[in-house]
C-alpha cells in the first residue's frame, strides 16, 4: 500500500497531479469499447509530451510495473484493457494530439500517436491532401492505436492498411529510451525494419509517440454505389468487373448480409434502405465506393457502365448509384451503423477473419451449416470488406434462445469458426489484433517457429515483460 503510494506520488511528480487518475476517475480506461474486459489499474496517467512519456515509462521499469498503452479505446480484442490486479498503469496518449507538421512536397505529414483519426484525415484536406485510413471509430480511434492494431477500414483495397500508410515512426522503448525513427523516405534499406516491428504489436513491445504518415492526391470526386445480390457468388463475381472495369480508381467493396442492413433500420428508424420490393429484402448487398479524378458526373458513368453491364449479365439484381455527396454518405452511414446496431441488439461472438477471396463461398456457406447443424438457430451476422478479403463473420444468439445461451457457448463456437477459417488458408485475425481474445488459440492456428521468433522478439524487447502483459503472446 505504502509502496503504490511512492509510486502514484512519483507519477505525478512526473507528470502533474492532475494528469494520474485513480479510483472512479479511471473507470473509463478501465473497460474496454464493448464492455467485454474490465480490469482494475493502479493509476490511468496521461502524459503531454514524448519525454513524459519516456520518464513515466523509466519509471515503471525501475519500479516493475506493467505499463498498458491506450489510445481512443475503441479495440475490439480488449488490448487496452489491464488485469485485475491494480497493479498496470494505464498509459493514455489521449494529450498527445498535435499535428506537428505537413510537408505537401513529401506528400506526409508528422502526428503524435493520440490524434484523433478524423482530425488527421481533416488536417489532410485541408492541405490538398488524402489520408486514406477510414473505419466506423475514426471519431474516436487515434493515429497510435491505429498503427499498434495496424487497422484496416474500408479503403485498404485501395491504399492498404495502416502499415502502408506510415513511413516513419517515433517510438519509446520498453526501457524507456526515445527512438527517433520519424522519417519521411519511401526507401531506405539501412537494416532491419523495427518500423514494421512496432506496428501491430499491439502495445507490447514499446509505445508509439508520433508517426510521419503517407498522404495521397484528394479524389475530385467519389461515388457509391449500392448492389442487391443474391449470393456471395455474384458478389465476389461483381468484384472480379469491378477491380477489371474500374482499376485504381476502385477504392471500397464492402459486401453486408441482408440481415445486417435489416438490423440497421430497425435500431436506427431515421435510416432506411434505398429500395423498394424484394430488392429491399436481399440476402446480400455490396457498397462500392469510386474515386474520380475528373468529376462526380464522370464518377456516376463510369459506375453506370460497369453496374449496367453486371445487372445485364444477371450477376446484380438491383442497383443505386448515388446522384449526390448526401445520398453517398448516407449509404456509407448504413454500412458503418452495422457495428452500432450489432452493439444494440446485445452480446455476440465475433470473427474479424481473413479468407483468400477465391475461398470465400466455400468458407461462409460451409460455416454458415456446420454452425446450424451444431446451434440451431444461431444468427449469422456477416459483414466486411470483402475487396480484401476481411470479412467480419459474427453470430448472434437465436430468437428463442435465452439471455446468457450464446456466451456460454462462445468456446466451442471460436473454435468451429476459426478452424475453418484455418482450413482455407485464412487467418483468424485480419484487422483488429490479437489482444486479450484471441491470445491463448493463437498457437492453434499459427507455425510453432513463428511463435517461438515472436516470443524471442518480445524477450529481446521487452526482457522485463512490462509492456501490455497479457497481450498477444502468453506467458
Ligand atoms: P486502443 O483501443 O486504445 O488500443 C488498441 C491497442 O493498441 C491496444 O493493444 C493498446 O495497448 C495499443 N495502443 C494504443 N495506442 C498505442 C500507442 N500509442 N503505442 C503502442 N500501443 C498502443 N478496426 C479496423 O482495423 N478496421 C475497422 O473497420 C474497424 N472498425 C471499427 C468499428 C467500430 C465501431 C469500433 C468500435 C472499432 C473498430 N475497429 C476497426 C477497431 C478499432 O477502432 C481499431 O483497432 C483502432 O485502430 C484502435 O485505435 P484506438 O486508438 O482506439 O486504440
Amino acid at each position: 500500500m505504502t509502496e503504490d503510494m511512492d509510486h502514484l506520488d512519483a507519477l505525478r511528480a512526473t507528470v502533474g497531479a492532475a494528469q494520474v487518475l485513480t479510483g472512479a476517475d479511471a473507470l473509463p480506461w478501465e473497460t474496454d469499447w464493448r464492455e467485454r474486459y474490465r480490469g482494475r489499474a493502479l493509476a490511468v496517467v496521461r502524459p503531454g509530451t514524448a519525454d513524459e512519456v519516456a520518464a513515466v515509462v523509466r519509471l515503471c521499469a525501475q519500479a516493475g510495473l506493467p505499463v498498458i498503452p491506450q489510445g481512443g479505446n475503441t479495440g475490439l480484442c480488449g488490448g487496452a484493457t489491464p488485469d485485475d490486479s491494480g497493479r498496470a498503469v494505464i498509459l493514455s496518449l489521449q494529450r498527445l494530439n498535435r499535428i506537428r507538421s505537413i510537408d505537401t512536397d513529401n506528400d506526409t505529414m508528422e502526428v503524435e500517436a493520440g490524434c484523433i483519426l478524423q482530425s488527421v484525415q481533416q488536417a489532410a484536406r485541408e492541405a490538398g491532401r488524402l489520408f486514406p485510413l477510414s473505419l466506423a471509430a475514426e471519431g474516436s480511434c487515434t493515429i497510435g492505436g491505429n498503427l499498434a492494431t495496424n487497422a484496416g477500414g474500408t479503403q485498404v483495397l485501395r491504399y492498404g492498411n495502416m502499415r502502408e500508410l506510415a513511413l516513419g515512426l517515433e517510438v519509446v522503448t520498453a526501457q524507456g529510451d526515445l527512438w527517433h525513427g520519424l522519417r519521411g523516405l519511401r526507401k531506405d534499406n539501412t537494416g532491419y525494419d523495427l518500423r514494421d516491428l512496432y506496428i501491430g504489436s499491439e502495445g507490447t513491445l514499446g509505445i508509439i509517440t508520433a508517426a510521419t504518415l503517407k498522404l495521397h492526391p484528394l479524389p475530385v470526386a467519389r461515388c457509391t454505389a449500392l448492389l442487391a445480390l443474391d449470393s456471395i457468388e455474384s458478389a465476389i463475381a461483381m468484384l472480379g468487373r469491378a477491380r477489371a472495369g474500374l482499376g485504381a480508381s476502385l477504392t471500397g467493396f464492402e459486401l453486408m448480409a441482408g440481415d445486417c442492413l435489416q438490423d440497421v433500420v430497425r435500431c436506427f428508424p431515421q435510416q432506411r434502405l434505398p429500395f423498394e420490393g424484394p430488392s429491399a429484402d436481399m440476402p446480400w448487398y455490396a457498397l462500392l465506393e469510386l474515386s474520380d479524378s475528373e468529376s462526380e458526373a464522370h464518377a456516376r458513368e463510369r459506375f453506370e457502365v460497369v453496374v449496367g453491364e453486371a445487372i445485364e449479365a444477371g450477376i446484380v439484381l438491383d442497383a443505386v448509384i448515388a446522384e449526390s455527396m448526401a445520398q453517398s454518405h448516407a449509404l456509407w452511414h448504413l454500412r458503418e451503423s452495422i457495428p452500432l446496431a450489432e452493439k444494440e441488439s446485445g452480446k455476440s461472438i465475433k470473427h474479424d477473419v481473413s479468407i483468400p477471396v477465391s475461398r470465400m463461398a466455400e468458407f461462409v456457406l460451409g460455416t454458415n451449416a456446420a454452425l446450424q447443424a451444431a446451434f440451431p438457430g444461431i444468427r449469422h451476422v456477416i459483414f466486411g470488406h470483402l475487396g480484401d478479403g476481411n470479412l467480419h463473420y459474427n453470430v448472434a444468439r437465436g430468437a428463442d434462445w435465452a439471455e446468457g445461451q450464446l456466451l456460454a457457448r462462445q468456446d466451442a463456437v471460436y473454435e468451429l469458426v476459426h478452424d475453418r477459417v484455418h482450413a482455407v488458408g485464412g487467418s483468424i485475425s485480419a484487422e483488429h489484433g490479437v489482444g486479450q481474445l484471441k491470445r491463448d488459440v493463437l498457437p492453434r492456428y499459427k507455425d510453432p517457429v513463428e511463435m517461438a521468433l515472436m516470443h524471442r522478439i518480445k524477450a529481446a524487447l521487452d526482457p522485463q515483460g512490462i509492456m501490455n502483459p497479457g497481450k498477444v503472446l502468453a506467458g
